[in-house]
């Protein structure tokens, strides 16, 4: 098929996501893959039946615009056991296809024409080019390496009346750092008295370690007031192919994002929903998953020490980043892709994360993986 019109493209410079690249290349090189994020063991039988259950129940047609109501109770039943906050169900909960379509309706409902939105680098593939596509601006402030700290200074001084919206995520993915109660209190410091949302990607909240708490904008009453809370489902209960999330805002912001989430995709898929609202009722469930994901970094990072590669500390999410210069000087592209092909553990380089490509010679792993698999990958790492 040949078209022969103009194109003018709406995002120029996006290329395909680098999860699908490095996922591509070690389907196709047959790989351990480590890249793309995702577990590779099985998901809890209790909620598959779940599934199946509402399935075989009838519950197959649309779900209600905002989510199954039971969905919304059981968040807000959550949230405000773990935060001490009160969401209202009806109101300021809204069911998304993953956190994905989260982030997506978050950014279009409030990114006019020449908004700016503050991302912080590296950064989650799909914030900037939301932000692009209404014809806002990023600017771009990056974590302070090695840490990856945020440069409060910095962000301050990018702050103006064109500033619409503020992007943070802890767990930080793909770096693995976590921000401190100081953090939050400084964004709640700056964003106070201000037309400046923020939104809270907390996809990973589920998945810290070490005895830290996470950090959630809803601990911040007044931050808490102007933000937008995402959590994605995929990562707290092993099903990512699932891509269910949600969004907690006050209601004010909620009703612009659910009139963007109705002309998306209407509505999120319904047995799944009804599955996950019982199944959260086990705090086990999700309580768990600090210890479960803790162990995992444990033996990973316990095997990989004897290779040349440098631990950089992961506090959160199911990655950790790995320090290669000490074996390569090749763009961290180059390196990903040669030991993907010759040695067969396929990573994601991290410069992709950042808008003009910084090369720090490091790549992220994913350990949400079976020992065996950890123990095979970390093998192989060993001899490069
Ligand atoms: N934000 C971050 C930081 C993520 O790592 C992911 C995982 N892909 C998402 C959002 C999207 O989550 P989902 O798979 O639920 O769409
Ligand atoms: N969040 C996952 C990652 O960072 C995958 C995201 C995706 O495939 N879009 O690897």
């Amino acid at each position: 098929m040949n078209y022969q019109g103009k194109i003018t493209s709406r995002l120029p410079f996006a290329g395909t996501s680098i999860f699908a690249v490095m996922s591509g290349l070690a389907n196709e090189v047959g790989a351990i893959n480590l890249s793309q994020g995702f577990p590779d063991f099985p998901v809890s039988m209790e909620l598959v039946d779940l599934v199946n259950h509402y399935m075989r129940q009838g519950f197959n047609q649309y779900a209600p615009m905002p989510g199954v109501l039971a969905l919304r109770e059981a968040i807000a039943a959550k949230a405000f056991d773990t935060f001490g906050i009160t969401y209202d169900p009806a109101t300021e909960i809204n069911i998304t296809a993953g956190a994905t379509e989260a982030i997506f309706c978050v950014i279009t409902a409030m990114i006019h024409p020449g908004d700016e939105a503050i991302i912080i680098e590296p950064a989650y593939d799909s914030y900037a080019p939301a932000v692009q596509l209404c014809g806002g601006v990023v600017r771009y402030s990056s974590l302070r390496v090695p840490a990856y700290t945020i440069n409060w200074p910095e962000i301050e001084s990018m702050i103006s009346s064109r500033t619409k919206m503020i992007m943070i995520n802890t767990p930080h993915n793909p770096t693995g750092s976590v921000l401190s109660a100081e953090d939050l209190k400084h964004l709640d410091r700056i964003t106070r008295n201000t037309n400046i949302v923020v939104m809270s990607d907390e996809v990973y909240e589920h998945l810290i370690f070490d005895g830290i708490r996470h950090e959630s904008a809803c601990y911040y009453p007044e931050l808490a007031g102007r933000s937008f809370v995402i959590g994605s489902f995929g990562k707290t209960f092993h099903t990512t192919g699932w891509k269910t999330g949600f969004i907690m805002a006050p209601a004010i912001l909620m009703a612009e994002v659910r009139k963007v989430h109705q002309f998306v995709v209407f509505a999120s898929n319904t047995p799944i929903q009804y599955a996950v609202a019982d199944y959260l009722k086990n705090k086990e469930n999700y309580l768990q998953l600090p210890a479960f994901y803790q162990q995992k970094r444990d033996l990973f990072v316990s095997l990989v020490k004897e290779s040349r590669f440098r631990i950089i500390p992961s506090h959160g999410t199911y990655f950790q980043l790995l320090d290669y210069s000490a074996i390569s000087d090749e763009k961290e592209m180059d390196f990903a892709v040669r030991i993907t092909r010759e040695f067969g553990v396929a990573s994601v380089p991290v410069s992709p994360f950042y808008h003009d490509k910084q090369d720090n010679k490091v790549l992220r792993f994913c350990f949400a993986k079976t020992e065996e698999t950890l123990v095979k990958a970390a093998e192989i790492l060993c001899k490069i």
